[in-house]
């Protein structure tokens, strides 16, 4: 076989345009762009002495809108000067231990590591002609995942880009199994018909992709049925076999039920057992939203909270929260690979059918298009490939146990504030709480008024940016919501944060802002 020489890398290779390609002639700026952009990070890291600077939004659209970006910089280092001013300085730090409102989860170096590998060779997911040796990482890793959930060995599953599109991918594949099972009593039905009857069980508490998803399906929106939750923010198992009887006695067809393991607001856990069994008994797809619970599998101790979830038709999880993995990574996890049919698709340059390839006396090559919503596919599998080879499972679970172990310190913190009132006990690491009426220097206020205070609050210590909250509404009233997802959190930052809490009220209830205005005036306009 004749072996073709690779282009002398000095052919074209100054030519202006040419020389930004990474190719063998700019393997040397490759190494110093990434370097460059590495020691600035870096410096940030190491100075960030807030997570924010709260920065205002119309300032930095001033900024960003001020560029031209039909006249380029030509080097790196302009570049990197303008991105500092205008993304960098105020940047939103994850691994600041007073960031404390979202599920976002500093990362792990070796994550990192593999973020740039994976866009410098930037192979793609979907077929091996593009992707080789990492359509076989990934299937190690989906493999991986698959065994510590529990599932079988028919599992199967792929990587995505996060929980809501796994989410959606597992309702799609429930409505086409259900779709299918009808179809073998209304061979002649019409989809639309079909679609009309099923119906989508998740808790009052579950995470609105469940919604959207539906919304994509075809189903609409009240597909969802919500169940109520218990004192401890659990589905009640009670409450789910009401709703499959109602269902049954309607004429309806519950295509699936979704356990969340890991709510977003309080970080409860279903009780997967339970809902599991109700749902096989009731013939319907059982999915687990493990989004941010997945990463128990990782912990020694804490393992046990996902027991049940062996018996799931299909589990999220989101490698870039519990996992400590750059955004994105995501998988969607499936107990019968043969499921995986409902989004197959052969295409002739891309995935041809295998018979074709046979009748040529061709051997079919892995693929992972035949999987995925996804055509072209980020081999985001690669960071968690990194993760477990440079510091391993085990490590993983030391950090997802130290932050549930300060979630739970922090509990107590908040419980003993006579102030403060706390939603429930952190199973996970959220804590979400609000002003108890009728103490502290907020006694005077109703409700309402202590929903706009919890609201300002928030906003105000987040424009300080000494610490960022969350917030969120639970049966109707304002809270405040801590989310520790950073190990290097401890119970005394957060401390300080509830003191900053308080002293934010406090500065809000001394000045005059109306906030024993019950109802904004109507019409009234500045
Ligand atoms: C975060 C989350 C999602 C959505 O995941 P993304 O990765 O943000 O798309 C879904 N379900 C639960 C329970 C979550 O916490």
């Amino acid at each position: 076989m004749r072996s073709l020489a690779a282009p002398p890398p000095a052919l074209g290779g100054t030519a202006p345009a040419r020389r930004h390609l990474l190719d063998a002639g700019s393997a040397e700026e490759y190494r110093c762009a990434v370097a460059q952009g590495a020691e600035r990070v870096a410096r940030h890291i190491s100075a960030a002495q807030r997570p924010t600077t709260g920065a205002d939004p119309a300032d930095l659209q001033r900024a960003v809108d001020a560029v031209d970006l039909d006249t380029p910089l030509g080097e790196v280092g302009p570049a990197l000067d303008e991105l500092e001013r205008l993304y960098l300085r105020d940047a939103v730090w994850f691994h600041h231990p007073t960031y404390l409102a979202h599920l976002n989860c500093p990362v792990v170096v070796p994550a990192v590591l593999g973020e740039t590998v994976i866009a410098a060779v930037n192979s793609s997911l979907d077929t091996w002609d593009q992707s080789s040796g990492a359509t076989h990482v990934e299937r190690r890793l989906v493999r991986w995942t698959a065994d510590r959930l529990g599932l079988p060995a028919t599992a199967d599953g792929v990587f995505t880009s996060g929980g809501t599109q796994s989410n959606l991918q597992a309702l799609l594949l429930a409505r086409d199994e259900a779709c299918e099972r009808l179809r073998t009593e209304h061979p002649r039905a019409r989809l639309p018909e079909l679609l009309g009857r099923l119906r989508v069980l998740v808790s009052e508490v579950g995470h609105f992709s469940t919604t959207t998803a539906c919304r994509l399906l075809g189903l609409g929106d009240d597909a969802v049925i919500t169940v109520p939750v218990d004192e401890a923010v659990r589905m009640r198992p009670d409450a789910l076999q009401c709703a499959l009887a109602e269902c049954a006695a309607q004429g309806l067809v519950p295509a699936a039920v979704v356990a969340t393991a890991g709510t977003t607001d309080f970080g409860s856990i279903d009780p997967l057992h339970e809902v599991g069994a109700l749902a096989a008994s009731a013939g319907a797809w059982f999915h687990v939203d493990a989004a941010y619970g997945g990463g128990l599998i990782t912990s020694r101790r804490r393992r046990h909270l996902l027991d049940g979830i062996d018996r799931a038709d299909s589990v999220t999880v989101d490698f870039h929260k519990t996992f400590f993995q750059p955004v994105s990574s995501s998988a969607l996890l499936v107990r019968d690979a043969a499921s995986l049919r409902h989004v197959a698709h052969h295409a002739d340059y891309l995935n041809p059918e295998p018979g074709t390839l046979l009748d040529a006396g061709l051997p079919v090559a892995p693929d992972q298009v035949g999987k995925s919503l996804q055509t072209t596919r980020r081999f985001d599998a690669l960071k968690l490939w990194l993760t477990l080879r440079i510091m391993g499972a085990d490590a993983v679970g030391e950090l997802v146990d130290t932050v549930v172990d300060t979630a739970a310190a922090a509990h107590r913190v908040l419980a003993a504030d006579p102030r403060l009132e706390v939603v429930v006990a952190p199973e996970l690491s959220t804590l979400v709480f609000r002003f108890r009426p009728g103490a502290g220097p907020h006694a005077h206020l109703g409700p309402q008024e202590l929903d706009r205070l919890v609201r300002r609050v928030r906003a105000s210590v987040g424009s300080e940016g000494l610490a960022v909250l969350g917030g969120t509404t639970v049966r109707g009233r304002a809270h405040l919501k801590l989310t520790l997802l950073n190990p290097a959190t401890t119970v005394e930052h957060v401390r300080e944060v509830i003191a900053l809490v308080h002293e934010h009220a406090e500065r809000l209830l001394l000045a005059d802002e109306p906030l024993v205005l019950d109802e904004e005036p109507l019409g009234a306009t500045a």
